[in-house]
Parts: structure tokens; sequence; C-alpha cells
């Protein structure tokens, strides 16, 4: 045998699986097809947010939060509704996940010594209902380093591992194969590529150099997801989104590819969950690409105005940081707009400064190289929106400004070459929002959001702008942001029990496989169920890859 187990995808969940299997003496072949630039996967790219309750940090923000609340909120935006099938097991892994989040998972990621912003944010701040989706309280917490700071610590262990003569890398190595024999895996076949040099991030070159296999008593999958293939997003993409936009931007590198989900189906894997999906309507062109097609993603705060592509503003919930695919539906299946492939915010210079933050570890250097008197300069203190947001105004191809909103109305429609915007109805339907101001109540349910943000101390510092009309000249230049559909999640995936066991066709685990992370659906085949609370994605690959290796260390000891 090559190892005792084999790990395929150096991502964070398979990085974690090694990290569990190695510190137990087991040996092991880690297997990408990308090279070692890429360690860590999409993790190194991420935002670094992390969903925990009632964490300390959460206390002292004055954040009342409790397992019950969490687990309240994570069901109705769940929705599970195939408990007797695919949810069978995503269910007991929710179940499990919001109890980590409310339990060990802070001592154990301090344990390694991850540490938390002591601001905690609000995503999805939901559907308006206390029974819907989203989440009631801040949850959002920040890892200094961002999501190089997440996977660190494990990539330092599985260089520590290789030099402990404990962990093989195969980079350049892509599995086309799961060898399952008498029910049993056993190990992997595949391409071997040729070496590429690329900086992390880059597409690779998929130029074949030969074949190899390789053998053990037990294979983690942990190869992610499918956002990085159009093709594949479109087919899975449910009717109840209606249609998929004719173009996208990319959130995810193309190593993101999600072959080994059907590689898997074909070894006997049970996939569930396929139509389930988390993609984001605030994707904006990278004026500086490092993959194919690469979107970021807007993290917004609660002011914008935000109007479809004939100049309307969108009904609540679909406001900016509430409910993801709420907004993605209407914006997909309202008839007369679902023919165009995007929508508008409509903002101030003030709103821009304070509430737009953009996804991604590069896209917040402050908070990745860990420089806490950057971040306090200039994200709290600071004058001026933070530089990566002035890069995009700057340079990139979705932003216009202008100083009435005629101007800018007429600047928006010359980005899309046609005349869409009317800018009298745009103009009416701003005025009608600025009246909605001038007490500190409103029936306007945006404005009311924006005041009920403000009373959380987290928003009121770092996040939301003071209430202000939009169209006070005090508070301009106007902006216009062209927003595009991002692909970036995969919800559904490998069945899996809540020791990351692969589950066969007939629903018994498949002995010796394993799977975690996103190619999981992040555990269970899905444990979001229909829509995310933010910040799960990580501890997900953590918790289900902590589960599939050491499991797998039970197996092979
Ligand atoms: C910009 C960005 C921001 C994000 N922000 C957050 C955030 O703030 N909070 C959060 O919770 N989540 C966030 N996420 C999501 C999160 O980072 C990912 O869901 C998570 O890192 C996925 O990890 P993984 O290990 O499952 O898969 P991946 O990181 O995708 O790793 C899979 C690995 O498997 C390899 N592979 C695939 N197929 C094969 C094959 N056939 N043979 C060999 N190797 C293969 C790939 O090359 C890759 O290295 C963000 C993602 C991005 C891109």
């Amino acid at each position: 045998m090559d190892a005792d187990v084999i790990v395929v995808g150096a991502g964070l969940a398979g990085l974690v699986a090694a990290h569990e299997l190695t510190s137990r003496g087991r040996r092991v072949a880690l297997v990408d097809q990308e090279n070692a630039a890429n360690l860590g996967g999409q993790a190194f790219w991420s935002f670094g947010g992390l969903f925990l309750v009632d964490s300390p940090e959460q206390r002292r923000l004055g954040i009342k939060d409790s397992l019950d609340l969490a687990w309240n909120d994570w069901q109705g935006s769940a929705r599970f509704d195939r408990v007797e099938d695919e949810d069978s097991w995503a269910v007991r892994w929710a179940r499990a996940y919001v109890e980590f989040a409310a339990g060990e998972k802070r001592s154990w990621l301090r344990g390694h010594g991850i540490e938390l912003l002591p601001t905690v944010g609000w995503a999805e701040r939901g559907d308006l209902r206390a029974d819907g989706h989203g989440n009631s309280v801040p949850r959002f917490h920040i890892a200094w380093g961002t999501g190089t700071g997440v996977v660190e610590p494990f990539v330092r262990h599985a260089r520590q591992a290789a030099r402990d003569g404990l962990l093989t890398f195969h980079h350049r190595h892509r599995v086309d194969e799961l060898v399952v024999a008498d029910g049993a895996a056993r190990g992997v076949r595949g391409t071997v590529l040729a070496a590429d040099d690329a900086p992390r991030g880059v597409a690779s070159s998929r130029e074949r150099l030969g074949d190899f296999e390789l053998t053990a008593q037990a294979v983690v999958v942990t190869t992610g997801g499918i956002g990085a293939d159009h093709d594949i997003v479109r087919r899975y993409w449910p009717a109840r989104l209606g249609t998929p936009p004719a173009e996208m931007v990319t959130g995810v590198p193309a190593y993101v590819d999600g072959r080994m989900l059907d590689i898997s189906a074909e070894a006997g894997v049970r996939l569930a969950n396929r139509d389930r999906m988390w993609h984001y309507t605030e994707g904006l062109q990278n004026w500086d690409p490092v993959w194919p097609g690469h979107g970021i993603r807007i993290l917004p705060g609660p002011s914008s105005i935000w109007l479809d592509a004939l100049g309307r503003r969108l009904p609540d919930p679909c406001l900016p940081g509430y409910d993801t695919l709420s907004t993605l539906k209407y914006l997909r299946t309202t008839e007369d707009i679902a023919g165009y492939d995007h929508s508008w915010f409509v903002l101030t210079r003030r709103i821009v400064e304070k509430e737009f933050a953009l996804s991604g570890s590069e896209q917040n250097p402050d908070i990745t190289a860990k420089d806490r008197k950057a971040v306090l300069r200039d994200r709290l203190l600071g004058k001026g929106a933070p530089a990566p947001v002035q890069a995009f105004l700057d340079k990139g191809a979705d932003f216009v400004t202008a100083g009435t909103l005629e101007g800018l109305v007429e600047k928006m429609n010359g980005l899309t070459g046609e005349p869409l915007l009317d800018a009298a109805g745009v103009r009416r339907q701003i005025e009608a929002r600025d009246l909605q101001m001038a007490n500190p109540y409103s029936k306007d349910a945006q404005v009311q959001g924006i005041r009920n943000a403000r009373r959380y101390i987290g928003d009121r510092l770092g996040r939301v702008a003071a209430p202000h009309r939009i169209l006070d000249p005090a508070a301009g230049p106007l902006i216009g942001v062209r927003l595009r559909v991002l692909t970036r999640k995969t919800l559904g995936g490998i069945q899996t029990d809540l020791d990351s066991r692969a589950l066969g066709s007939d629903g018994t685990p498949i002995d010796g496989l394993y799977a975690a992370g996103e190619v999981a659906g992040f555990g269970g085949g899905g444990v979001h169920g229909y829509n995310a609370l933010e910040g799960t994605f990580l501890g997900g690959c953590l918790f289900s890859g902590r589960a599939a290796g050491r499991a797998a260390a039970r197996q092979t000891a």
C-alpha cells in the first residue's frame, strides 16, 4: 500500500482531515491536481468569516445569542424538506454543527492559533420573518488573517508531517477514478499533469504526462464544489430559481471544477441535493483578475438602493445583505427582467465609505496581514473608502459616479449600452425613500432596517452609514454599481453520515470511503438545506474534515 489513507484535495477540508490522521500516526498521501503554490484551496482566498453562536465576542458587544435562537434560524433557513431521503443526514449534521458553533468550535480554533476580530458582522439579515431565513443577531466572526489565517495552521501541520515522513504530497495528480472493490474503497487512479509553476489561483495547464494509481486502506474525498464550471452550474440550476443568467462572474478558482462528483457517483456513491447552490447577486468583475472570469462579491451594508435592470426598486426581503436566494429568485423569475443579467446599487459616497466591504483575503490586506493598527486606523477611524474599494471605484468596470441623479442614470445607461433606465422613474423612487428619512421611524422596510441595524453597536461604529437622504448633495457624489450573479458555493454533494463516511446508493456506508468539505455539501450532503447563514462554509470544512480524519484514523488503527 502507498499510504494508510489517501486524501484527495488539499483545500481546508483535506488539510484538516490529513492533520487528524497524521497526528494519530497514520501515513497519508495528499493528492491534488494543482501545484504546491495552491495548498489550502479556496480557503486561502476566503474572507475568513466564521459562524459562532453565543461567543465572548458577541457578548462583549451586547448580543444575546443562544443555541435555541441559532437552531431556530438554521431551520428557518435550511427548510429541510427531504428528511426521509436526501436530507436524512443533513438534518443531523445541521444540529451537530450548530452545537459545535455554540460550543467547542471557538476553543478548538484557538487551540490551532486562530484568533478572531473583536467585531462581529451581521450577514444574511433575513427575510423579515421570525421563523424564516436569516440571522436574528450578528454571528459573522472574522479570523485574524482572513481565510489565510484559518488555513495556515493546517498547511503548516501538513508540511511538518511531510518532513516527519508521515505525509506525501502528490501535486499535479488529478484523480479520475475511485477504486472500489468488493464494496470497499482501496485507492485512486488518475492523470499526472505536466508541471506548471502558475502562481496561486491562476488556471493551470491540463496537459497529460501519464497515469498513476495509489492504494490505501481508506480514501477521503475533499475536492470542493462546482462553482468554476458554469455548465455544471446551469445543468443543476433549479427551476425554482428561474433561468440561469447567460453570463455570470466566477467567484472561485478554476480548480473548483466539480468533476469529482460524477466520478464519485460512477463509483457507486450517493449524491444528494445537487439542485441546491449558493450564488451571490452582488458580483463585480475584478479589475485585476487572477482566475478566469474572476468576480468579487460586495458584502453590502443595508443602505444602498437596489434597482432591477429596468430601474425599479426591488421589493423586500430583496434588500442589500438580507436574503441572497430570495433576491436571486426575484431577479431570475420576474418575467420582464429575467432576460437581463444585471441589477444596480445606487448609493452615495458616504454609503460606499462606510458600508462597502469586498469578500476575499486579497481584498482585505490589513486583516490578512493581521495588522491591527491598520484595521483600527482605516476601518474605524479612517476617512474615505478602504483602499481596495477605492481601487474598484477608480478602475472597476461596473462603477459610475456623477454629481446629479440624471447624470448618473445617463452613465448607467451608457454602461449597458441601452437606455433601460428612466431618470424620472428612478428619481421618483429615490425621493419617496428619502422622504422616509425625516423621522426616527418609517413605513419603509429598508429604512426601518437601517435604523434597526444602527441599534447594534458593531453596525453603528463600523458598518452602517448614518441615515441620510440619497439625494443629499453633502453625501455625494452619487454612485451606480452594476451587479452580476457570482457563482460560489455548492450546497449539495456526497451524502455522508456523522463520521463523514460516504454512503452508497443503498444508503449504507461504503467501507473505507469518506467525504468532507464542499464536495459533501459541508457535511451530510447538504448541511445548509436551501439557504446559508454565512460563515458556515469554512466551519463546515473544519467540522466535517475533522470527523473524516478521526473516523479514518479509527478505521486504519
Ligand atoms: C473569495 C472567497 C471568499 C470566501 N469567504 C468565505 C467566508 O468568509 N466564510 C466561509 O465560511 N466560507 C467562505 N468561502 C467558501 C470557502 O472558502 C470554501 O467553501 C471552502 O474553502 C472549500 O474548501 P474545500 O476544502 O471543501 O474545497 P477546496 O478549497 O475547493 O479544495 C479542493 C481541492 O481539491 C482539488 N481537486 C479537485 N478535484 C480534484 C481531482 N479530481 N483530483 C485531485 N485534486 C482535485 C482542488 O484542486 C482543490 O485544491 C469563500 C470562498 C471564496 C472563493
